[in-house]
């Protein structure tokens, strides 16, 4: 079988055996990948420190094509984030980036994207924990659970999950003035009327909704949200946040661990 050289960021690893470890990556060019890693959990191992959680390597594997665990043979670091370690609030997110990656993207389905959204927001994380008051001019310093936010919306428009802002999912009628109720099951606002067909909605006061449908636009046309959330009132962020979980836990049947991280 040919070898594959790929890129990917270490999303779970846990031991298979008292020498070898079983890594599931999030690859830009495959989507998520599950590897053996013979040695991996040696001293001396051909890996060295590449298979830890969070780390972004070039890989070289033995893809499976017959399902089953593939068989990765080689991997050097790209980026550690290393610094993600000095502060608590950015390595939670991290762990988050870490288990919504896991748990939401499939096997063989790549979403480079994404990939690179992943990427970016870890670096984002990373400059936080870095950042002792001011940041280098022109970077933000960015609240770990609102980057969180960004990437989160970024990974539902990537998966097909879009949230719907613009007007009402049943019918159509324009979204205005005053609170609204978003609709899990349809994923978008539902107006008055239609609201009574839907199983599942939560009432979203009109700063929240707003927010959100202007993050959704800014991450469509390429930015990451940082000027729609930075003049915004914290109550309203902390709302998009807990719309935001209660949305994803709907769509997967199951709360993240770590939402109530990113709720606070
Ligand atoms: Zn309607």
């Amino acid at each position: 079988m040919p070898l594959e050289t790929m890129e990917g960021l270490v999303v779970r690893v846990s031991d298979w055996s008292e020498t070898s470890r079983i890594v599931t990556l999030f690859t830009r060019e495959h989507g998520k990948l599950r590897a053996l890693a013979k040695g991996g959990r040696r001293l001396r191992s051909p890996f060295e420190s590449s298979l830890d959680l969070l780390n972004h390597d070039r890989m070289v594997l033995i893809r499976k094509t017959s399902g089953g665990l593939h068989l990765l043979t080689e991997s050097s670091q790209i980026t550690r984030f290393s610094g993600l370690a000095k502060d608590y609030q950015a390595l939670s997110g991290a762990y988050l980036v870490a288990e919504l990656l896991g748990d939401w993207v499939e096997e063989n389905d790549p979403h480079p994207g994404l990939f690179d959204a992943a990427i970016g927001c870890l670096k984002d994380l990373e400059q936080a924990a870095c950042a002792d008051g001011e940041t280098e001019k022109g970077v933000p310093k960015w609240n770990p659970r609102d980057r969180l936010v960004v990437l989160e919306l970024a990974l539902l428009i990537d998966l097909g999950y879009r949230p719907e802002f613009v007007g009402c999912v049943g019918c159509a009628k324009k979204a205005e003035k005053g609170s609204a109720a978003f609709a899990f099951g349809s994923g978008g606002l539902v107006c008055r009327g239609c609201r009574l067909d839907q199983r599942g909605w939560r009432e979203l006061p009109e700063r929240c909704w707003k927010l959100a449908r202007n993050l959704v636009a800014a991450i469509e046309l390429g930015g990451n949200g940082w000027a729609e959330l930075s003049v915004s009132e914290e109550s309203a962020r902390r709302e998009v946040r807990r719309w935001l979980g209660e949305y994803l836990s709907w769509i997967r049947g199951r709360r993240p661990r770590l939402m109530g991280w990113q709720e606070e």
